[in-house]
């Protein structure tokens, strides 16, 4: 093991869905391993479990059995509040639908999750300006979400994921319903930020050229994940 952080430590996790007589188990006991700095691709078919995986990993839902780490700290028995406040201060996720707030423009939904966390809003809007202007979209700050392509819109929500600066960015599918010229740029911005940023990322993605350009990559079979060589 190298000496490393460890930003994500997720041990013999399980997940079963289902009450009341049907039970599927997506996980059985998955071992993943992300150090500070390093981007993991998690390439597997659809239906064998990459979502449960990643909203298991991104606090958005409790394991059934084993844990997921942040930052060294168990989670599968905090609190609500803690897991939340965790999730805020170090998770950005990235859905493959932007799941951007409509009603807002794309300025507003960076600056959203920034004022949530208690930071004023004049610092929240020059960062969200920042970010945006990172990902050439200063253009498009005051545009609402249907008002923007499928890829500014994945662009807002890459910058919304990273607008407070988590350690973690874990992403389902990012450009997966993009067309291949649109998804590369996309990709090649997101890979772009995290590599400026330092940041660690797992993201699932069925495109093995994309995969291909991160450190290492891994695959979910039997609800336990292994080495991918691609
Ligand atoms: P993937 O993202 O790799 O396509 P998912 O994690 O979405 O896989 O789903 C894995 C399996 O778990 C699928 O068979 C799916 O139907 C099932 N599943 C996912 N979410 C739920 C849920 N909330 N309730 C019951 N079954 C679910
Ligand atoms: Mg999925």
């Amino acid at each position: 093991m190298s000496s490393k952080s460890i930003v994500l430590n997720i041990t013999d996790l399980e997940r079963t869905y289902g009450e009341g007589g049907h039970f599927l188990t997506v996980l059985k006991g998955a071992n993943l391993q992300i150090c500070a700095g390093e981007m993991v691709a998690l390439v597997a078919p659809s239906g064998t479990g990459k979502s449960t995986l990643l909203h298991s990993a991104g606090l958005l839902e409790r394991p059934s059995g084993g844990d997921v780490h942040i930052n060294s700290k168990p989670t599968r028995e905090m609190k609500d509040s803690d897991r939340t406040a965790l999730r805020r201060s170090s998770i950005g996720f990235v859905y493959q639908f932007h799941h951007l707030l409509p009603e807002f423009s794309a300025a507003e939904n960076l600056m959203v999750p920034q004022m949530v966390a208690g930071v004023p809003k004049t610092v929240a809007k020059t960062r969200a300006l920042e970010l945006l202007t990172y990902m050439r979209l200063d253009h498009r700050a005051d545009h609402r979400p249907s008002e923007l392509s499928g890829g500014e819109q994945q662009r807002v929500a890459i910058a919304r994921a990273v607008a407070n600066a988590p350690s973690l960015l874990l992403a389902d599918e990012p450009t997966g319903n993009l067309d291949p010229e649109t998804s590369d740029h996309v990709f090649g911005m997101l890979y772009e930020l995290v590599r400026k940023s330092g940041l660690s990322a797992l993201i699932a993605t069925h495109n093995h050229e994309l995969a291909g350009k991160m450190d290492r990559a891994v695959t979910l079979d039997g609800g336990k994940i292994s080495d991918l060589k691609l």
